[in-house]
Formats: structure tokens, C-alpha cells, sequence
């Protein structure tokens, strides 16, 4: 039996809400459940229940994230925070609008133990798991930010600061939540993974049908050794039968992540390489120049060399997107305002205080 005085809001699920309200009627539970996924308001606002309800809940159930920082950037379409947990732990999110949809972007833990060498969240290595609570709050947030903003949150991709599948349970359960009280379309939910290979192989076997997004980054087992570690343990013809897996029990497309590092993965034998494994899984690419990072100083690859790139894809018939770089003056790119703000907090005045 948990202790439901240390429950956060969003960790608390149906029945332990229900254990929590026991000498209410059933309906007071469900006033309560639906003030906190469809009216996703503070308990002192759900007007339906009694004040002492309210007091009770707002004591009983606190919020798990507190803001460390928010920035805007792109003329307030990008939205990034950074929060702090309720052990110090600092996770980030950032919620972007776009013409046609509105996504927001979670964290899945703090840190991360895979020490990709070029990503900021590696460089600042593992720290924990998130609960469920503190990944659906990420999303809570940004909804109500959406609000405000005149928008609603259409898309979800696990891409903030850890690895998803490396808290899978957690990952699993948020998932459910998203869709099944917060109203979001599993096909609206996208996983990104380094390619942990179990974790590939229990998402194949999971009902729901989110998609998945591989970062691969190299398509050759020297260099993606050395830019994405875990590739010793999971090297790429294990990583593509993980995917073939996949394919074969989900019927769903795949995208690879590419960030494009200058003079690194950016030339035409990488774009071959990618190309011949993109093509046999029909999985789309997206592109991404690299952020340069405290640790890792490389420059993305310019413009023109991205356009090069995804041309010289195109040309072996494989689907190729440019991701538009977003919130890059405010270092929304994974784990990087972390990263910034403890080494030098004075960086975040670059962003328009909001
Ligand atoms: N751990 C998961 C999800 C979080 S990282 C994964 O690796 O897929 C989300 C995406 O950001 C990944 O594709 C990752 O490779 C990419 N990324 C990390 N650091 C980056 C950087 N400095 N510039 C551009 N993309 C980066
Ligand atoms: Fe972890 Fe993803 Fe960053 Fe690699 S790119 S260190 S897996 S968060």
C-alpha cells in the first residue's frame, strides 16, 4: 500500500484516488479525476467539489515540478522550462507550436547513463528515473500553457532528457495516461530511443500504437561506437532485426533520427550508408544540424551540407526531413538549458524574459 501523503498529483492513480477520498461518494472521485485530466486546473478551481475537498486535495496531492526557469523564443512558439523535482532533480520541456499542430516535448529521466558523446544530457550523466507523475505533469503544463496560448497540445515525443526506454514501466504507464485520460491520440505519442534493444522488443509486444523514432546518428558500427556508446553493447545489425521485429508486429512506420555533425556523419558515404538501412526498414529520416554543447564543441553541419544530405537520400528513395531547429537562442535542444544555466546562468538572459 503506498503512502498516499507522499503521492504527487499525477502519480496518483484511480483507485489510490478513490482509497484517498474513501469516505466520499463514488461521483466526488470522478469530479475530482475529471478536474484534474479534462479541466487540468488547480483543485481550489474545481467549483464542483466541496472547499473542504479542494483544501483536502491541494494538501494531499502537490504538484511534483516546480519552475526553475522558462524562456520563450520564436516569437513566444517555443516555450521551454526547466523544472526542479521534489529531490533537487532539474528535468526540462519545451512545448512548440506549429502552424498545424502543437507538441511538446518530455523528459523521461534526469540525466541519462548512455554518455552519447554529443548530447548535453549525456555529458552530464544519469541521475534517475522519472515517475509517471512527473512525466504526465510535463504534459499538464504545457496543455494549460497551450491554452493560454490559444492552442492544444496535439503531439507528444519523449525527447527531452533521458533515455525512454530505460524506464519503460514508467514510460509504459505515462503512455496509458496520455491517451486513455488525457485524451491523446497513440498515434500522436512518439518514443525516441538510442536503440536499447529490449526496450524495441517490449514496445513491439505493447498494445498501443505510438510511434517510434530511432536516433542513429552513424550507419556504420566504428563511428556509431563512438558517438553513441551503447552501440557496443547493441551494434547495428542487432539494433535493425530489434527493428525488423518491430515492423513485422506493429504494422507502424519508423523514423531515424540524424543529427548532421560537420565533417563527422555529413558526408556522402554516410548518407549511403544511412540510405541502404533506411531503405530495406522504409523508415523516414529526420534531420537535424547538432547543437554544439559544452563537451562536445562541434559545429552542425551548415545549411547547405544539410540540403546536400537530404537530397542525396531523397535520390536513393528514402522519405528525408529537415527538422526546423527550434528555440535555438534559447538552447532548446536536449538537456542543454540545464546545462547552461549551471554553468552560467547569465546565458539565459539571451532568452526574452517571460
Ligand atoms: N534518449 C533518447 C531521447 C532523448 S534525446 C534518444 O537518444 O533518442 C532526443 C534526440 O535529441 C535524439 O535523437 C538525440 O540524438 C538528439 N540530440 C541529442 N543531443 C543533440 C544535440 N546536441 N544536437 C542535436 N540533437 C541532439
Ligand atoms: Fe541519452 Fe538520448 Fe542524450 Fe544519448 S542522445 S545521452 S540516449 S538523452
Amino acid at each position: 500500500m503506498p503512502d498516499l501523503n507522499v503521492l504527487t498529483r499525477y502519480d496518483c492513480d484511480r483507485d489510490q484516488l478513490a482509497a484517498l477520498l474513501d469516505d466520499q461518494p463514488t461521483y466526488r472521485v470522478d469530479q475530482a479525476w475529471h478536474g484534474l485530466y479534462q479541466l487540468r486546473c488547480e483543485p481550489d478551481d474545481m467549483t464542483s467539489l466541496p472547499m473542504a475537498l479542494r483544501e483536502q486535495l491541494t494538501h494531499q496531492l502537490p504538484l511534483a515540478l516546480a519552475v526553475a526557469a522558462r524562456s520563450t523564443s520564436d516569437e513566444g512558439a517555443t516555450i521551454k522550462w526547466l523544472w526542479t523535482c521534489g529531490d533537487g532533480s532539474q528535468i526540462e520541456t519545451v512545448l512548440m507550436h506549429y502552424d498545424d499542430r502543437s507538441t511538446v516535448c518530455v523528459s523521461t529521466q534526469s540525466g541519462c547513463a548512455m554518455g552519447c558523446r554529443f548530447c548535453a544530457t549525456g555529458q552530464a550523466g544519469y541521475g534517475r528515473n522519472l515517475s509517471v507523475g512527473e512525466i504526465v505533469e510535463q504534459v499538464i503544463h504545457a496543455q494549460q500553457q497551450a491554452g493560454a496560448d490559444h492552442r492544444r497540445v496535439s503531439n507528444v515525443v519523449f525527447m527531452g532528457m533521458g533515455e525512454p526506454l530505460a524506464n519503460f514501466d514508467q514510460l509504459d504507464a505515462a503512455v496509458r495516461r496520455l491517451h486513455g485520460d488525457l485524451g491523446l491520440s497513440a498515434r500522436h505519442l512518439t518514443i525516441s530511443t538510442v536503440g536499447l534493444v529490449p526496450g524495441i522488443d517490449r514496445l513491439a509486444h505493447s498494445d498501443l500504437p505510438v510511434n517510434l523514432a530511432v536516433s542513429l546518428h552513424a550507419a556504420n558500427d566504428t563511428l556509431r561506437d563512438e558517438l553513441v556508446p551503447i552501440n557496443r553493447r547493441y551494434p547495428l545489425a542487432t539494433l535493425e532485426a530489434a527493428c525488423v521485429r518491430y515492423l513485422d508486429a506493429k504494422g507502424r512506420r519508423l523514423s531515424f533520427e540524424w543529427a548532421l555533425i560537420d565533417g563527422v556523419n555529413d558526408q556522402p558515404r554516410d548518407a549511403a550508408e544511412l540510405a541502404d538501412i533506411a531503405y530495406r526498414l522504409r523508415a523516414h529520416v529526420n534531420l537535424i544540424p547538432l547543437n554544439p554543447t559544452p563537451g562536445y564543441l562541434t559545429q552542425g553541419t551548415p545549411r547547405r551540407g544539410v540540403v546536400d544530405f537530404r537530397d542525396a537520400l531523397r535520390e536513393r528513395g528514402v522519405r528525408a526531413t529537415v527538422r526546423q531547429n527550434r528555440g535555438t537562442d534559447i538552447d532548446a535542444a536536449c538537456g542543454q538549458l540545464r546545462a547552461t544555466a549551471e554553468a552560467a546562468p547569465v546565458a539565459l538572459r539571451r532568452s526574452r524574459p517571460t
